[in-house]
């Protein structure tokens, strides 16, 4: 099973030039390495970047769940697999936090990418309240059961475990926590699924989380803008 190392750039860079640029040099550090990396821009940079895409993988931040029509505003599964787009970000928490994203629209999500042949990250993790109230399992298993309701079809599946709280905070899982996390998630998946850490990913902890927390790969944010930074990401789970 290939390490997946997914960099979510969220709402940036602010200019083409500047996505062009970022792309380029992570596309020209991890070309032969054996992970599967994915670069997952947003929306409106994907087309012009598929065409410079060769030997790296360009994923999406978010789908709608219908294939057409009158969505104002929505981009269709349809859509993103047309720019030769492999992957698809799923349930990000601050989807579901700022735009109140539910697991069932989740699912819908999930099926209708999985259905036009997409890859899905699903992102699952609990709050810090919820951590702090030891509700870390009860939300993972909720999020993880509503999520892929209904799904059989694993191949294409993989799974972010990202506690809220570390997320964009400097605050990473500690390794014992996330391998207590990896391990319970892995009874609702196949053998076959990968599962990711992500929340805080730097490269001098990303190591960990593969070696000793048993991840099958990282899903990182905000160290992914700095081209070196993240191309170090990936070296060091190679
Ligand atoms: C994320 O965007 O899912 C993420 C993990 O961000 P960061 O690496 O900045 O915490």
């Amino acid at each position: 099973m290939k390490n997946l190392v997914i960099a979510n750039w969220k709402m940036n860079p602010v200019s083409k030039e500047k996505a062009k640029e970022i792309f380029k040099e992570i596309k020209n550090n991890v070309e032969d390495l054996a992970s599967e990396v994915v670069v997952c821009p947003p929306f409106i940079y994907l087309s012009f970047l598929s065409s410079e895409k060769k030997g790296i993988i360009l994923g999406a931040q978010d789908v709608f769940f219908e294939e057409k029509g009158s969505f104002t505003g929505e981009i269709s599964p349809l859509e993103i697999k047309d720019l030769g787009v492999e992957y698809v970000i799923v349930g990000h928490s601050e989807r579901r936090k700022l735009f109140n994203e539910t697991d069932e629209q989740i699912n819908k999500k999930i099926k209708k990418s999985l259905e036009v042949g997409l890859n899905v990250i699903l992102c699952v993790g609990e709050t810090e309240e919820e951590k702090n109230q030891g509700k870390t399992n009860e939300i993972l298993e909720k999020q993880i059961k509503q999520g892929l309701s209904q799904i059989n079809d694993f191949e294409n599946i993989n799974i972010a475990y990202e506690p809220v709280w570390a997320i964009g905070t400097g605050n990473n899982c500690s390794v014992d926590e996330t391998k207590n996390s990896i391990n319970f998630i892995r009874q609702f998946v196949k053998p076959e699924t990968r599962i990711l850490y992500g929340g805080s990913v730097k490269s001098e902890n990303s190591a960990d989380y593969i070696e000793k927390a048993g991840a099958n790969g990282l899903l990182v944010g905000r160290a992914s803008l700095d081209a070196e930074e993240f191309v170090k990401i990936v070296k060091s789970v190679e």
